[in-house]
């Protein structure tokens, strides 16, 4: 939402919320809006602490991102990737994402790939200047293309000469989690932020119900096709709709690259929504769950019983795990299946 309208709003509610009797008025949000890492960021918080975390908190947005960008000049990731092999050492936020990232690699069996970042750039999804990459191409830096091979030695980082590593698959998670640490450090118990897709809520609504989180529906992204109801959760999505081209040949081309092909993942999926305690892990997940695709991703889910997930297939339909079944309003009333967990 336009940052002036969201202002006008916030005016119109807390005039409205100032007319109601002392004791009964609820307590007025402290909101801020940033933006960083290349989307908007919406962030509100209630009770005596959350102008001072709301400030910490943007502080810490913007640290996140001189050390984690991977366009930014000096960052601990430019430094990487200009780094001809050589070990450099990094703040320990770096360190830490880079670990998670090599150890997701592992956990999803290639899906999540921190170095698919050539083959990304050879698409033009790193400058806007779009292109589909002749098949030779693609395969010469596909052979480049191996996470396992980053190594992390306390905040020392080496990744193979002519690689390149990011983390925008990971950074907003992390970022989330960053924020609810702050918030809580500050005494705020009820808080929400949205970082993009990634939303995030510290503790319940201030009147003690849960916040209740719209999934856009991929086929009409500007329609929710469901409401979750979290409290304490991350819940974060992954979609083709977000960022993407049509080719020449009429085809959409998005940002979501399979490591095994070096295209944009196109294994029946079409967005995947992961709900959890850890906005990081959430967000490697809903990145990995994309790539591995409706077989593969619903396996991992009846193995891995952490998170909750909802994945909406390419004809249109709506898998979901049974422990959101209560917390799931299917408000655009598309089939609906539950992942089966025994
Ligand atoms: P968004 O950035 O829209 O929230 P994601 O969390 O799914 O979406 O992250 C997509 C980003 O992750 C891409 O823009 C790219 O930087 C990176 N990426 C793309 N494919 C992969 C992959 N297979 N493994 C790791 N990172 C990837
Ligand atoms: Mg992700």
């Amino acid at each position: 939402m336009n940052r002036y309208i969201t202002a006008a709003l916030s005016a119109a509610l807390l005039t409205a919320l100032t007319s109601c009797a002392a004791d009964t008025a609820p307590p007025t949000a402290s909101e801020r809006d940033v933006f960083a890492m290349d989307t908007f960021m919406t962030m509100k918080a209630y009770g005596d602490g959350a102008d001072k975390a709301l400030e910490a908190a943007e502080a810490r947005i913007h640290e996140l991102e001189d050390e984690l960008s991977v366009t930014k000049s000096g960052s601990d990731l430019a430094r990487i990737n200009s780094s001809g092999g050589e070990a450099v050492a990094v703040s320990d936020d770096a360190a830490e994402l880079i670990k998670a990232g090599v150890s997701y690699f592992d956990e999803t069996s290639g899906a999540l790939d921190i170095s698919v970042y050539p083959v990304l750039a050879e698409w033009g999804f790193t400058t806007g200047e779009y292109r589909i990459p002749d098949e030779g191409t693609i395969s010469r830096l596909l052979a480049k293309v191996n996470a396992g091979a980053v190594t992390v030695e306390g905040s020392s980082v080496r990744i193979p000469e002519g690689s390149m590593i990011d983390l925008g698959a990971l950074a907003k998670g992390y970022t989330g989690d960053e924020i609810m640490a702050i918030f809580r450090e500050n005494g705020v118990k009820s808080a929400m932020v949205s970082l993009g897709g990634n939303v995030q809520a510290l503790g319940s609504k201030p009147d003690g119900s849960d916040w209740r989180v719209g999934i856009k529906d991929p086929f009409t992204p500007d329609t929710n096709m469901c409401v979750v109801s979290i409290s304490d959760r991350a819940v974060v999505t992954s979609g083709n709709y977000e960022r993407y081209f049509t080719g020449d040949d009429g085809k959409n081309y998005w940002h979501i690259i399979d490591p095994a092909d070096g295209h944009p993942a196109d294994n029946g999926l079409v967005s995947v929504t992961v709900i959890g305690e850890s906005g990081l892990r959430c967000d490697a997940l809903s990145t990995a769950l994309f790539v591995m695709g409706t077989d593969r991703a619903q396996t991992y889910l009846r193995d891995h019983t952490d998170v909750d997930a909802v994945l909406v297939t390419e004809d249109g339909t709506l898998l979901y795990t049974g422990g959101i079944s209560g917390k799931l309003d299917n408000t655009g009333g598309r089939t609906a299946e539950v992942i089966a967990r025994d």
